[in-house]
């Protein structure tokens, strides 16, 4: 049944229905003052004459269709998500292969809704802990959980002072965090947030390394037949320290800490272009060798070295210069054309503008969590697609599952990918993190599960508790302390 109701220029249709109970529906259309509304009097003279063709375009004219659609039950997509806040921000500190790795939780207001993220300054963690739990943790509660780039905007500048790589990677956890979050309420993986996947996997480097070239070659040939495809060579110890000459004079008269590395810096020069032709004859045309300089020797010799590796056309050799020495890129280009990968130790992503409007380097190599999350990630990313600089995300160790997992996300997602140096998880850090990306032939892919993929079991976490005696100093000859 329909019952007409007239208020000042408003025609009101009362719709009675039955069914297993009564049902009322009410819809007000405007009668005057719009091109297409039905007037009043059209509409009582409907009513007077009983024009069942008059009252059927009534209920077509575009209001009634509008009207009608307003009280529909709205489909799930445009329903829009209930607010979301934050109520609880904190850390959580494990070290189950060895190295410090400090997540971040983002609680909220939703049951069983939590975000992770990586935080991990694995040099310096009880202080990123502290930023976290006595700073970022009340500046976050009662915020919503939605605007991502406001509180990465707002916690970037609330300390006055720009933030270092303490607060970068405070910053970076809660940034991924609320990723994890909003892609969970979205019920997607992160990539797609990202703008979805542009390759189906992510192609990864992996280590090789021996005191000798004939180790090296060894360790190549076990990661080809793996199925990786990129191989990253390196002679002696971590970053060539230790191992390439021996007995240094520091030691020798007690100067210095016990702990303290030392390298020759002439024997490394000498011995990374033998260590390349040997792998080369040894492994082929086909993988693809990648060398990190770990900035440890003098600019002028960096240059040097890069040109006598151009016969071996490495993928890339990274960080030739400490972050002190960007104005040496300039002559480094004009003197060769091997690709350079650089970045690692920036804290700001500021830095990278001008180096690459200048086409310093080819690849950007960026530790995620240092320079503050996904969010500031994706804008070096983009920035490259213009200059046509490819990213290579920093993958150590020192960066958690979760971690690993925000690069992978991006990489998916990222035209201008590079490459991903990548990490193989060990039995006891997947019993704390479920969920680790995976590798296979040299590809490394996420899971499908919303959000970051990732999860930690806090009970196992804390079975492996973190270090504060983590400092790294490597040495020349003479004790002199050398810059990374
Ligand atoms: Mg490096």
């Amino acid at each position: 049944m329909i019952l007409f109701i007239f208020v000042k220029d408003h025609i009101g249709l009362l719709i009675i229905t039955s069914g297993k109970f009564f049902k009322s529906e009410i819809i007000f259309m405007k009668t005057q003052g719009t091109k297409s509304a039905t007037s009043r009097r059209d509409a009582m003279k409907m009513i007077a004459t009983g024009s069942a063709a008059g009252i059927l375009g009534l209920f077509r004219s575009p209001l009634f269709q509008a009207a009608s659609q307003e009280n529909k039950e709205a489909p799930a997509y445009a329903k829009g998500m209930p607010a979301v806040k934050i109520s609880k921000v904190r850390a959580i500190a494990t070290a189950p292969a060895g190295s410090n790795l400090v997540i971040v939780k983002v609680e909220t207001t939703e049951p069983g809704l939590y975000g992770l993220g990586c935080a991990t300054f694995t040099q310096r963690a009880e202080a990123v802990i502290t930023a976290i739990n006595s700073y970022l943790d009340d500046f976050c509660r009662g915020k919503d959980v939605d605007n991502i780039e406001d509180m990465w905007q707002s916690a970037y500048v609330s300390s006055y002072w720009r933030n270092g790589p303490v607060l970068n990677n405070a910053l970076s956890g809660l940034d991924e965090a609320l990723w994890d979050i909003k892609a969970k309420r979205a019920n997607m993986p992160v990539y797609q947030l990202l703008g979805g996947k542009v390759r189906f996997a992510v192609p990864c480097y992996t280590h090789a390394s021996g005191q000798t070239p004939e180790e090296v070659i060894t360790s190549v040939q076990k990661f080809m037949a793996q199925g990786f495809r990129h191989v990253r060579i390196q002679l002696g110890g971590y970053g060539s320290v230790g191992t390439l000459g021996n007995n240094p004079d520091f030691k020798g008269v007690g100067f210095g800490a016990e702990s303290d590395s030392f390298m020759d810096q002439r024997a490394y020069l000498n011995a990374v272009p033998k260590m390349f032709e040997s792998v080369r004859k040894a492994c082929g045309e086909e993988v693809e060798l990648l060398h990190d300089m770990h900035e440890r020797v003098e600019p002028i010799d960096a240059i040097n070295l890069i040109k006598k590796l151009e016969e071996y056309h490495p993928f890339f050799i990274e960080d030739p210069f400490s972050p002190e020495n960007m104005e040496w890129f300039k002559q480094l280009r004009a003197a060769t054309s091997v690709p350079v990968a650089m970045g690692e130790l920036f804290n700001n992503i500021n830095e990278f503008r001008m180096p690459m409007v200048d086409q310093l380097f080819d690849f950007i190599r960026i530790h995620i969590s240092q320079i503050g999350g996904i969010t500031p990630a994706m804008k070096v990313a983009r920035l490259g697609e213009w200059f046509n600089i490819k990213t290579a995300w920093h993958g150590p160790g020192d960066v958690s599952p979760v971690g690993h997992a925000a690069n992978c996300h991006i990489d998916l997602a990222t035209w201008n990918f590079g490459i991903q140096e990548s990490v193989s998880f060990s039995d006891k850090l997947q019993s704390v993190f479920s969920g680790c990306p995976t590798m296979k032939n040299g590809y490394m892919s996420v899971n499908e599960v919303p959000g970051l993929g990732v999860d930690i079991n806090e009970k196992e976490a804390a079975k492996y508790p973190i270090t504060t005696k983590s400092n790294w100093i490597v040495r020349k000859r003479d004790g002199t302390v050398i810059r990374p």
